[in-house]
């Protein structure tokens, strides 16, 4: 499975888009601090560059904050496997 990360405002919450080989979508999720249980859904988007912007806007709904001041990272594509 390939998936991308994204740090957003502290090393905790994470944007994350895993692709799905059986329907070539991508999964949205977001890896949130212990505890939190802010963003309750996972969504699906057709192209990458739609799960990027999408997986950005719902970090920002529950965690607002401005990337540039929270010195946020890049999209990171990664393999793992599952
Ligand atoms: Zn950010």
């Amino acid at each position: 499975m390939t998936s991308w990360t994204r740090t957003h405002q502290n090393p905790e919450i994470k944007a994350l888009i895993m692709a799905q080989q059986s329907t070539l979508d991508y999964l949205i999720s977001v890896i949130e601090p212990p505890g939190e249980h802010r963003i309750p859904h996972n969504y699906f988007e057709k192209t990458l560059e739609q799960a990027k912007s999408a997986a950005d806007t719902l970090v920002q709904i529950h965690y607002q904050h401005n990337c540039l001041d929270s010195g946020c990272g890049q999209w990171q594509p990664k393999d793992q496997e599952i």
